[in-house]
């Protein structure tokens, strides 16, 4: 069994020493919180709840915490992807629900694969899922302050089980400040991918990791036979001519581990049971 997750970027102009302390304390408490659950769960039931995890910290720009749009509204996107059935759940630009991973998950044995705003906040409503705003002061403050910080804090969870079952959560409040309508990569393939080979979370600037097709083109080398070290790299190469921006965390079937950067620095943290690594 094998745990990855991500809380996307950490950027040291926007978060102070106090907030990156916190970070890695509630990403060391939550991989292993996680781990302990994979071991009576399956990958695609424990990459939501560790997504869920991180939705509910206020840390993190996902669920509560999230960033606020150009026109003051804060609009959600998360995305589930179960590597054995290759298929992908997921909601764009939800709005007033605590948990869009969950929404995610709801939605995962229709035959509708990914609903967007309008569209997503009905499915939510019909499904019970509470009215809850996900907007905290200092967000709240940020916006008005107008310190757009990109890729401030997405989430991002990849988990192999005992199965050998793999499976990809993603979950985000998008880079901040964006134009009403814009689509985060979080709930598309390019951010959030997995099949029996591999799984992979992107965070970064979603125009770059959609650009690249990035968790994608990582998956898709790897199942080709590729080593996971040398796809990532391969694919990271491939984000230089236009310096995307893009973080991204991975296993594969036989239990590598691994995660990348183009910017420093992705915060993320992944457990085997024995060693937590946090950060790089
Ligand atoms: N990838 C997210 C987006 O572009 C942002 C992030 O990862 O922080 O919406």
């Amino acid at each position: 069994m094998k745990l990855i997750l991500h809380g996307g970027f950490f950027s040291e102009s926007t978060t102070d020493a106090k907030t990156k302390a916190a970070k890695q304390e509630a990403l060391t408490t939550i991989v292993k919180q996680a781990y302990d659950y994979l071991k009576s769960h399956t990958a695609t039931q424990t990459v939501v709840y560790a997504v869920s995890l991180l939705e509910d910290n206020v840390l993190f720009n996902a669920g509560i915490g999230s960033q606020i749009q150009s026109d003051g509204q804060i609009r959600m996107s998360a995305a589930l992807m179960d590597g054995t059935t290759q298929k992908l759940s997921g909601v764009i630009n939800i709005q007033n629900v605590k948990n869009p991973i969950l929404v995610a998950e709801k939605l995962m044995p229709y035959d509708d694969r990914v609903l967007g705003s309008e569209g997503a906040n009905q499915f939510a409503t019909a499904n019970g899922f509470a009215e809850f705003s996900t907007e905290t002061p200092e967000r709240r403050a940020e916006f008005e302050k107008k310190l757009a910080a990109t890729g401030t804090g997405t989430v991002g969870c990849v988990a192999l089980d005992a199965d050998g079952k793999l499976a990809v959560a993603t979950s985000t409040g998008g880079k901040g400040f964006e134009m009403v309508g814009r689509i985060s990569d979080s709930a598309t393939v390019a951010g959030n991918y997995a099949n029996a080979f591999c799984g992979v979370s992107c965070t970064g600037v979603g125009e770059d990791i959609v650009s690249n097709a990035t968790a994608t083109k990582i998956v898709t080398r790897v199942t080709d036979g590729m080593a996971i070290a040398d796809a990532f790299a391969k694919t990271f190469t491939e984000l230089k001519p236009y310096d995307g921006f893009a973080g991204a965390i991975g296993i594969d079937a036989k239990g590598n581990v691994f995660h990348q950067d183009s910017h420093p620095s992705m915060v993320f943290a992944s457990f085997d049971g024995t060693d937590v690594v946090v950060f790089d």
